[in-house]
């Protein structure tokens, strides 16, 4: 199935099997394997884990943290760069224990470290046995408690580099290593001038909320210089904001951070590391160029920029070549969870229904029926225009009064049937407008999906962020209905009517007629980085299962961890309900409903089971 785009934005790691499947390609040693990701999702549920199913693939962390660190080794090699790579992953982008306890055994032989940015995520970072080499970096906001325990951890042989992000900041340090007689690592935030584009623009640029300007820069480094630490500073900081889709910003911004560079090791400091942050994005659309959902750039390409630029700019002012540092969340982790849904029902966008008009019918709708008459590919602009004006007429009329609900209802099918045939004449190889291709695709049908964009996908809700969204199974056969998917909550938010297809973005998928019982499943892409801990709780859909896979070299894949999704007693108790005294409040009325003999006492029996049943159940939509 072309239409899907999956050459597009599958990045080689998936492709369409002969019978239908999508099928899931990682790399080993022994070089690519394909597995079937459809008999995967099949496999689990035989295993009692129900849809919708979080499924993070271990292996494409494993291959995302080596393809990373050999572009940039790769990078260096060819330019003659007299420094290293030393990545590390920001823990913000995804929490999960299991997700940074793969980071962690992956990145080792890297030595791949760790970023955070609060205190739990300090204690998370502490808790793992980081490779020798490997940078623990502190960003974020921090008090005293913070900078106790990040000084306390060079003890035992973290390599902690404490980055100020204000002058505040710079005080509780210089108290806090007094105190403790350690001589800490320390890194400067700065801020450029140069601003992106995109989704986080507004971390770039001197109206950034983050770092430091450059009289503050100066105030810090005289201050270090004063109190006898100018030595510590080592690393110099600074972050673009997520998923930069231009690499002219990469470039530039690496170029303005090594200038700074250089004038604060001219200043004294000796400084051993340049930090460019996160910022590597995922091309969600396929698409290759400058927009939100897209990059026009490969991962060889942004490492082989960055490693140019400071290299250049460092050789032109005779410096020693640093070691360079990126902390990639999105690109890390994004490709390595999906997650899978199957639809629960589909409401049908009616067409093909009869509709008898007599010369008794309202003008409007009669000239609605005429529209049919002169139907043809070159003049469809002109009849959505007639069938949207005459429809509208008749809901008017409805208003006034001058016409009844049969016509009302008369004039919305003869609408729908005109659509439909209008997207018939699309077929034919003529050149459409956008206005009329938006139209003729708004006419779906709503495929009820088993999940809530609100837990899973909080950045499509929130954002409008693009993920590739495609039926798992059947993909032999051309789909011929098209549709939008509606979630789980009830909310009218709740649904996802943009998607990505190989020839651009289309506010309907196309989707196969749904077979009697059929257990049609569907998958989002690339959703590893920022949407689980940001997803809520609306409507209280809780947690998803989640499964992590392991592909071996032959194919076949080890569950390897699972963790079941949240029950309904448990995300009660998240807001704040007993979930025991709601019981026993319920147990109390069904038994007054028993003495008042309204209940028998078999059906309390059934009744309680029920509501214990439920109480300890999915969140989700059972089978
Ligand atoms: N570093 C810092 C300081 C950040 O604030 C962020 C997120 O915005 C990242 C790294 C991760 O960025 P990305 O996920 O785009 O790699």
């Amino acid at each position: 199935c072309a239409i899907y785009g999956i050459e597009r934005w599958g990045n080689d790691r998936f492709e369409v099997l002969d019978n239908g499947n999508i099928g899931l390609i990682t790399d080993h040693a022994e070089g690519p394997v394909t597995t079937d990701l459809t008999s995967i999702l099949h496999s689990l549920e035989e295993r009692g884990i129900a849809s919708p199913i979080l499924l993070r693939v271990a292996n494409s962390l494993k291959n995302q943290i080596d393809r990373i660190n050999m572009s940039f080794a790769n990078a260096m090699k060819e330019l003659d760069y007299k420094a290293s790579y030393r990545g590390v992953f920001p823990i913000k982008v995804n929490q999960q224990a299991h997700v940074i306890e793969k980071i962690v055994e992956y990145g080792a032989p890297h030595n791949f470290g760790l970023e955070v940015g609060s205190k739990p995520e300090l204690i998370i970072a502490l808790g793992q046995r980081l490779s020798k080499d490997a940078l623990l970096i502190c960003n974020g906001i921090k008090d005293s408690e913070f900078i106790n325990l990040a000084l306390l951890s060079s003890k035992l042989g973290f390599n902690t580099i404490i980055v100020l992000e204000s002058k505040a900041e710079l005080d509780l340090v210089l108290e806090e290593s007094k105190k403790l007689n350690i001589r800490p690592q320390l890194g400067i935030r700065i801020k450029l001038n140069n601003r992106i584009t995109g989704n986080w623009a507004s971390s770039s640029g001197d109206r950034s909320a983050f770092g430091l300007s450059s009289p503050d820069v100066l105030y810090v480094i005289d201050r270090l210089r004063d109190e006898g630490y100018l030595d510590c500073l080592q690393l110099q900081h600074f972050h673009l904001g997520s998923q930069v889709p231009d690499i002219i910003d990469v470039r530039r911004s690496a170029a303005e951070a090594c200038r700074f560079f250089v004038e604060l090791r001219k200043e004294g400091a000796p400084l051993n590391y340049i930090d460019l942050g996160g910022g590597l994005g995922i091309d969600y659309t396929g698409e290759h160029k400058s927009t939100e959902n897209s990059i026009n750039y490969s991962t060889d390409e942004y490492c082989y920029s960055i490693v140019e630029a400071v290299k250049n700019t460092m050789d032109d002012a005779e410096q020693k070549h640093p070691t360079i540092v990126t902390e990639s969340g999105r690109a890390t982790v994004a490709y390595s969870s999906m997650l899978l849904f199957n639809i629960i029902n589909v409401t049908h966008y009616e067409e093909d229904n009869i509709v008898e008009v007599s010369e008794d019918d309202d003008r409007s709708i009669r000239d609605m029926r005429d529209v049919e008459t002169y139907l043809t590919p070159s003049r469809l602009q002109e009849c959505l225009n007639d069938v949207t004006f005459y429809r509208d007429e008749v809901r008017r009329n409805f208003g006034r009064g001058e016409v009844g609900l049969r016509d009302l209802a008369k004039a919305e099918k003869l609408y729908l049937n005109l659509i439909a045939k209008m997207r018939k004449a699309t077929e034919a190889d003529e050149w459409v407008s956008d206005d009329v291709l938006s139209a003729l695709e708004s006419a779906a049908d709503i495929y009820h999906a088993n999940f809530s964009l609100f837990q899973s996908l909080p950045d499509v809700w929130a954002i409008d962020q693009l993920h590739p969204i495609i039926p798992i199974q059947r993909l032999n056969e051309t789909p011929t209905r098209r549709a939008i998917l509606s979630d789980i909550t009830c909310d009218s938010d709740g649904k996802v009517d943009q998607f990505v297809l190989a020839d651009g973005i289309s506010s309907s998928l196309p989707v196969h007629a749904l077979e009697e019982d059929e257990h049609y499943c569907m998958a989002v892409f690339f959703v590893g980085a920022y949407q689980e801990t940001l997803g809520d709780l609306h409507n209280l859909f809780g947690d998803t299962n989640v499964a992590t896979i392991e592909i071996k070299p032959n194919g076949d894949f080890n569950l390897i961890h699972e963790v079941e999704g949240d029950t309904i007693a448990e995300v009660l108790s998240y807001v704040e309900y007993n979930t025991t005294a709601l019981s026993n409040n319920f147990k109390q009325m069904v038994e007054e409903a028993v003495s008042n003999k309204k209940l028998t006492v078999k059906e309390r029996k059934a009744m309680m089971n029920a509501f214990k049943e439920s109480m300890n159940g999915y969140t989700y939509f059972e089978h």
